[in-house]
């Protein structure tokens, strides 16, 4: 393909794709292929001779569509959204175009330094605490990562580092400062509550450490609290293990719970600031859009007492995927343990710490220009419109909480509309009646494929989770799922 044909093929793919976005309601929800559905229509091997652009491009209609879940689609209420917006498109265009690995500073020096900027306009945006700006007391700042399961991967192990370097200090370098490392390697434990998402627990399983879950209880709205974590964190160390990482999380995937950060922090505060104490992250992944609304900006406040915080615009934020924003306290603690220094990454700017290689805070060495995308989202929308943005998923949940209440008959809330995020239960006669009329009901909801949501398991109870978080969700559609839900209830009430 030359500059001529890209003009005209890359401008009818804007078209097509505009088109997609204002028909987008036109297609079912969640795709109802067979696994497997793809290989039949496709060649056993890849072409010898080039193809022409037209059968290639015809291709996305007739194959890969019939297999697409729409997730942009007013009728997408599973899991969490994961949202796009033109100037995110728009700005993925030129970030493809500039492509590079981007690893050092002086890869592309607009792309370390929109990101160092943009991040600090973000944290800003959501209130975040100053130790988290780039040039905060505490020599914290922000990176952007491809998903938070890298972003908990990667300060976990800034946490564990952070953690032997201390526990050892006392001995001279040496053989016996290496076996003591490697014995207490053996003995760490990363924690989180059980309603952390699975992303800690494999982090751990990637690290080699032991992972152990801090119990919830639905009393406490299923949010972690100090209490609960102090009897875990004993009860580990009267083992001889050693507890070096915490995930709290705000907005938990089940119920969107938030822990209570005072009384965690309250808990480690003996050690806060000491050697063995417990890093704490934050896991906001999807919730944490939620901070620029004003009536949340308090939640932000505790994060001053933690040592890392993440959340992915490209779920509640208008910036295409991937995009994960991770702040730290202190950038030293992952440079200390991700730096690596071989003569060919080596250059003046970096030699002499003139600048930041966003690769020492990080796994992969590549980086992508995501910050361009934040850039032009932030900016196109303000954070008036992103505000606007995220009170309309917030609406749209207690629309639908409220419609609930209004059905005592048929429906329980399970757990209150919090951050676009609600979950019920059908009504009945004792916990295995609840649960398979929940289930049926779901299974129904989701085969209808007007809607696509997601259940949920928690404590034995079945549950069906309704996200509202989709940009293209109003009243209408909130309304809609609820009359199906009713319909539907009734109709297999009258079968039972
Ligand atoms: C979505 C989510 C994750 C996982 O996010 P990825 O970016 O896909 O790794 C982790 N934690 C929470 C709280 C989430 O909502």
């Amino acid at each position: 393909m030359n500059a001529k044909q890209f003009r005209v093929a890359a401008k009818a793919a804007i078209d097509e794709i505009a088109n997609y976005y204002d028909n987008i309601s036109d297609h079912r929800v969640v795709a109802d292929v067979e696994p497997g559905y793809l290989r039949p229509l496709l060649p056993a091997s890849a072409p010898l001779d080039p193809e022409p652009w037209e059968s290639i491009q015809s291709d996305i209609q007739s194959k890969i569509l019939p297999g697409i879940t729409h997730w942009q689609s007013p009728g997408f209420m599973a899991f969490f959204p994961c949202s796009s917006s033109y100037p995110a498109a728009i700005a993925e265009m030129y970030s493809n175009a500039f492509n590079g690995a981007h690893f050092n500073w002086i890869c592309s020096p607009a792309v370390t330094e929109l990101e160092t900027i943009v991040m600090d306009w973000l944290a800003q945006a959501l209130g975040l605490p100053e130790c988290f700006l780039s040039g905060g007391p505490t020599h914290g700042g922000g990176v952007l990562h491809g998903s938070a399961s890298e972003a908990i991967l990667t300060v976990m192990v800034a946490a564990r580092d952070k953690y032997l370097n201390e526990a050892t200090a006392h001995l001279p370098e040496g053989e016996e400062k290496e076996e003591e490392t490697w014995r207490l390697r053996s003995k760490l434990v990363a924690l989180g509550s059980a309603g952390a998402h699975s992303s800690t627990k494999k982090a751990a399983q990637v690290l080699g450490v032991r992972f152990a879950t801090v119990p919830v209880s639905e009393e406490n709205g299923f949010s972690m609290t100090g209490e609960a974590l102090t009897k875990t964190l004993d009860e580990l160390k009267a083992k001889g293990l050693e507890p070096f990482y915490l995930t709290a999380t705000l907005g938990t995937t089940d119920v969107c719970a938030v822990d209570d950060f005072p009384s965690i922090a309250e808990a480690l505060a003996p050690r806060a600031g000491k050697p063995g104490e417990v890093w704490v992250h934050v896991d906001a992944a999807y919730a944490g859009a939620a901070l620029l609304l004003d009536e949340n900006k308090p939640l932000a406040k505790p994060m001053a007492d933690f040592h890392s915080f993440n959340y992915n615009p490209h779920k509640w934020m208008l910036t295409t995927f991937d995009c994960s924003a991770v702040w730290v306290r202190a950038r030293g603690h992952l440079i200390n343990a991700l730096s690596i220094k071989p003569p060919y990454l080596r250059n003046q700017y970096s030699d002499n710490e003139l600048v930041t290689d966003y690769r020492d805070w990080q796994i992969p060495l590549g980086r992508r220009f995501r910050s361009l995308k934040l850039w032009f989202v932030l900016r196109s929308y303000g954070i008036r419109g992103l505000q606007a943005h995220i009170q309309n998923g917030v609406t749209q949940g207690e629309s639908l909480e409220a419609k609930f209440v209004t059905r005592p008959d048929l429906f329980t809330i399970f757990t209150k509309a919090r951050f676009g995020l609600v979950s019920f239960r059908a009504k009945g006669d004792g916990e295995d009646q609840i649960n398979s009329r929940t289930e049926k009901l779901y299974e129904a909801i989701n085969a209808s494929g007007q809607f696509y949501l997601t259940s949920t398991v928690v404590n034995g109870h079945f549950a069906i989770r309704v996200c509202t978080g989709v940009a293209a969700i109003r009243e209408e559609h909130v309304q809609k799922l609820f009359d199906l839900l009713v319909e539907t209830i009734e109709a297999q009430l009258k079968l039972e």
